[in-house]
């Protein structure tokens, strides 16, 4: 299988870590929409929210903890950020391993779509 986010959790692709755990690795973006944008991934392959379960959903409630925990050490849980996670064609998914982005440190646009 041929997965960016796969080669980037076991380092064989190089990334701008910020956070790893046995289940969760956080990096930034290489081509940041927001002075803060981060993107944190389960470190199993699940390709989006189309494929979480209840055999895989754990992972995600961990991840918001990560978010959390994140959001404060980079300086942005007290003014403000966005998750997002996109899923399929037209939400403009690019890489197909689940990834939440954690967008803050300006104020974001209102729009939601
Ligand atoms: P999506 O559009 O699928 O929601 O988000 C994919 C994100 O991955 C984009 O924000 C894009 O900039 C980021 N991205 C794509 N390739 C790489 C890469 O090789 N390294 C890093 N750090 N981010 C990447
Ligand atoms: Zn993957």
């Amino acid at each position: 299988m041929d997965c960016l986010f796969c080669e980037i959790v076991k380092g064989n692709i190089p990334s701008k870590k910020v956070y790893e755990d046995e289940s969760v690795f956080a990096f930034w973006d290489i081509a940041p929409m927001a002075p803060v944008h981060v993107l944190i991934v389960p470190k199993m392959h699940i390709s989006s929210v189309n494929e979480v379960t209840s055999e895989n959903s754990a992972v995600i409630s961990h991840i918001y903890e990560v978010a959390a925990q994140l959001a404060k050490e980079l300086g942005v849980a007290e003014d403000g950020y966005r998750i997002v996670t996109n899923c399929g064609k037209n939400a403009g998914q690019t890489v197909f391993h689940l990834h939440f982005h954690l967008l803050g440190g300006t104020a974001l646009k209102v729009e939601m779509c």
